[in-house]
């Protein structure tokens, strides 16, 4: 009887509105979580999530779960991408009828410049939503992020502009070594998966030659693979980059027929739901170091 009523008081205390419960800041994907985990660190009264799962990577053709709804439905805040990356909410980006009332949405990439058009053949949003693979874009972010926190959260404006002037100092570190690679490479031309690392090509002064998903989900024609075949030989493409989070057979193929490397860069479209505070920064010095084997020239 004693334990049923402490239960009672404990599930009454928990219900009730004078415990003000933590504002919940809901990342949709996985790079803009691991951004907002920096701009928000040490901010009290706050709890940090994420909506899709973390290994979802690119969400062009995901559908929400009835799981991810529950987790937009409790959030007062959304941050997200944006440029079209969140699909999934609806064409209109309204969340009517999908966050509760009041709720917010920031868009971090609202005051983001240096942006690259879509580039994949079809027809679509016009820019391409890819910035989160790019360091040199990721400090914009960070900066943008950070504003946009302050602005709707004025208590704690100084410690999220604090956390964004850090976070993008480190990313600029980051972009200035793709720049330095840049200076010391042989072939420029690379042939990638889809469009995820135009920015990040131009971060390091490389060129897409081409792209191996000319269409969304589909495997190349045959015909499509004989000209991704020419362009390889007339333009002296110097490697094909594969990406953990799509196949990468038929960029193998093309590589060994053409007998220049293959090699897989990982963008930071997923990563594992435990990630550590700097997994962005080892991953991209990751591609740093296979970019630097493969195209690098030794001084
Ligand atoms: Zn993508």
């Amino acid at each position: 009887m004693k334990i049923f009523s402490i239960l009672l008081c404990l599930v009454l205390s928990l219900a009730s509105p004078a415990l003000a419960a933590d504002r919940q800041i809901v990342a949709s994907v996985f790079p803009a979580w691991l951004l907002l985990r920096q701009v928000t660190r040490d901010v009290p009264g706050i709890e940090v999530g994420l909506l899709l799962p973390a290994g979802t990577g690119c969400p062009h053709d995901y559908s929400m779960t009835p799981q991810d709804r529950r987790t937009l439905a409790r959030a007062d805040v959304l941050v997200i991408n944006g440029l079209g990356l969140e699909s999934f909410l609806g064409e209109s980006g309204r969340l009517s009828g999908l966050m509760k009332e009041g709720a917010v949405l920031i868009d971090i990439s609202s005051r983001v410049d240096q942006l690259l058009p879509e580039d994949d053949g079809q027809s679509g949003h016009g820019v391409n939503p890819h910035i989160f693979a790019s360091p040199a874009m990721m400090s914009r972010m960070a900066v943008s992020l950070a504003v946009q926190l302050a602005q709707h959260d004025p208590e704690h404006a100084s410690l999220y502009e604090e956390n964004g002037r850090r976070t993008a100092e480190r990313l600029d570190a980051l972009a200035a070594d793709f720049a330095a690679l840049g200076g010391r490479i042989a072939g420029r031309g690379v042939l990638v998966q889809h469009n995820v690392f135009n920015y990040l090509a131009r971060d390091t002064g490389l060129v897409v030659d081409a792209m191996v998903q000319a269409h969304e989900g589909q495997e190349p024609s045959a015909r499509e693979m004989l000209d991704l075949v020419r362009i390889i030989r007339e333009k002296h493409t110097a490697a094909v980059i594969t990406e953990p989070q799509y196949p990468a057979r038929t960029g193998r193929t093309l590589a060994a027929e053409t007998g220049i490397p293959c090699i897989s860069l990982d963008p930071v479209a997923s990563g594992p739901s435990d990630a550590p505070d700097d997994y962005y920064e080892t991953v991209m010095r990751g591609n740093l170091r296979i970019l630097e084997n493969t195209l690098g020239t030794k001084q």
